[in-house]
């Protein structure tokens, strides 16, 4: 499918290559349409969108080209951190803190709130199988948890040192994209023609989608996209622990119905993420207080789904191990107990899966969640999307530098290839992981245990997981 489409897409190179817009539109209309003609407009300012405009504009070879961020939501600013910590917060990679980094944007992130952590223990809840990432020999940090306002809010005040190069438009919401056809000499503007809810229209040479997983730029450009829905939500909140800790550690535990996670925030709060059936999603939401840090405290600690068979297997199968590699084995800590739950603080967020065939298409392109929605259960998908926006980033401010038309195919091409090459193995193994962990059949429970630590036991395996998802 991959090669057939690869040809169809190259093909469509070489028809464009010798199709060039009608020298006999009237003056009149090229007069109208050359104000309203960007280079570049990306529809969608959340963390994506909004790092995308930072990158473009602080890129030497695209300075003298015009564009546009449209956003439907408020311009989010922050001058400090609010009291209360957001429930909507992303695990953020050495490589998404890097990008964040080149875009001057990670130092309003300290400044404003951000906790890193050095180690990650993920476990069964039906087996004693659990897995440690440590960065802690290495004196380096594994991810940080950023809050996503903070995120965007730092982009923002990027943006704003950027005016001469970004325009950027808030509360402003695209109703429609209209298609050049790509082999119609007589189209009077050969670009994109994005529609405004105020009836406005803006042509661009470049579209970039950044607008999330329902994208309509995605729809409308007739992207076919692979995804379905997960039968789990994620009910997201802010934790009080019990007592101050120094909290450096992300805990992750899969149960039967979903993984519960817990990220640090800071010495005495943490995030939730507990991704679980809709329904028991729903009775969470519902819950007093009390009973909610109950059921929290519970899914972290309770062994009532384990079974002895299960555990004796897996004891042999650890003390094996703990014999051929006496290095290889982790001890088993326990998480900070939960105390409270910040104010208004449950949110529940239906889950699923969903990746676009296709990341561009003639004058367009897709970033971010557009272009794929994964599960929470490895905190990848902000930097999945921040992925995007180095390599695309990199591939228009070479076609820029080689004067090229920046919504060709040409160099398009290299930006879909090089991250479906990156996207699509993480994808698979988070849908993998989901599917793996949400039984309690025995033979998978006993599958998993032992696959969980044979890799615990491997610290180069480890290392190179930590090494593709830290990019
Ligand atoms: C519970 C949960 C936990 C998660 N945890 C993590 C994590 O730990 N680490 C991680 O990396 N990822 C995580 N993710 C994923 C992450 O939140 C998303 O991948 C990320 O928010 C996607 O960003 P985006 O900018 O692509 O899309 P969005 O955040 O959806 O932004 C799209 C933007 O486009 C705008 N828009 C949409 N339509 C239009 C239009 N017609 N006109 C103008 N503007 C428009 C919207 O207003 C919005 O601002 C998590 C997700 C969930 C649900």
């Amino acid at each position: 499918v991959n090669s057939a489409c690869c040809i169809g897409k190259w093909w469509v190179v070489v028809a464009m290559a010798t199709v060039t817009p009608n020298p006999q539109h009237s003056e009149e209309e090229s007069g109208k349409a050359q104000n309203d003609v960007y280079d570049i407009i990306i529809s969608g300012g959340g963390m994506v969108g909004t790092a995308m405009a930072c990158s473009l504009g602080f890129d030497p070879n695209l300075q003298s080209k015009k564009i546009l961020l449209l956003e439907a939501g408020p311009k989010k600013e922050m001058d400090k951190a609010p009291e209360v910590y957001s429930t909507r917060v992303s695990s953020i990679s050495p490589g998404s803190a890097t990008l964040l980094s080149g875009l001057g944007a990670w130092d309003h992130i300290i400044n404003l709130r951000c906790k890193s952590y050095q180690k990650m223990q993920v476990w069964d809840a039906c087996s004693d199988a659990l897995i440690t990432f440590d960065k802690e020999n290495l004196q380096d940090e594994m991810a940080y948890v950023v809050e996503n306002d903070v995120i965007v809010a730092a982009l923002t005040k990027q943006l704003q040192t950027l005016s001469e190069q970004v325009e950027v438009h808030y509360r402003t919401r695209v109703v429609k994209y209209t298609w050049p056809r790509p082999y119609q000499v007589s189209d009077s503007i050969p670009w994109v023609k994005v529609t405004l809810a105020s009836g406005q229209t803006l042509h661009t040479k470049l579209l970039i989608g950044a607008d999330g997983p329902n994208s309509m730029v995605r729809k409308e450009a007739g992207i076919p996209t692979v995804k379905w829905n997960y039968d789990q939500s994620a009910v997201v909140a802010v934790l009080h622990l019990s007592e101050p800790t120094e909290n450096n550690v992300a805990w992750q535990r899969f149960l039967p119905k979903g993984p519960i996670a817990m990220l640090p925030l800071s010495d005495t709060e943490s995030s939730l993420v507990w991704s679980t059936s809709h329904q028991h999603a729903e009775e969470l939401l519902q819950m007093d207080e009390e009973s909610f840090v109950d059921a929290i405290n519970s899914a972290f600690w309770s062994n009532e789904n384990q079974s002895d068979l299960i555990e004796a297997a897996g004891s042999l199968f650890r003390t094996a191990l703990s014999v051929l590699m006496p290095n290889g084995t982790s001890t088993r800590q326990l998480p900070p107990s939960v105390a409270g739950i910040g104010p208004k603080s449950r949110v529940m967020f239906p889950l699923g899966m969903g990746h676009a065939s296709e990341y561009i298409r003639h004058r367009v392109a897709l970033i971010g969640d557009a272009a794929h929605r994964v599960h929470p259960l490895a905190g990848q998908g902000a930097n999945l999307g921040f992925g995007d926006v180095a390599c695309l980033t990199q591939v228009l401010s070479q076609a820029a530098f080689n004067g090229k038309d920046l919504g060709a195919m040409q160099h398009l091409l290299e930006y879909e290839t090089e991250r479906q090459r990156h996207n699509l193995p993480m994808m698979a193994a988070i849908d993998l992981m989901k599917r793996l962990y949400s039984t309690n059949a025995a033979p998978m429970v006993l599958l998993r245990t032992l696959g969980l630590q044979a890799t615990n036991a491997l610290p180069p395996l480890k290392e190179q997981i930590i090494a593709y998802a830290s990019k």
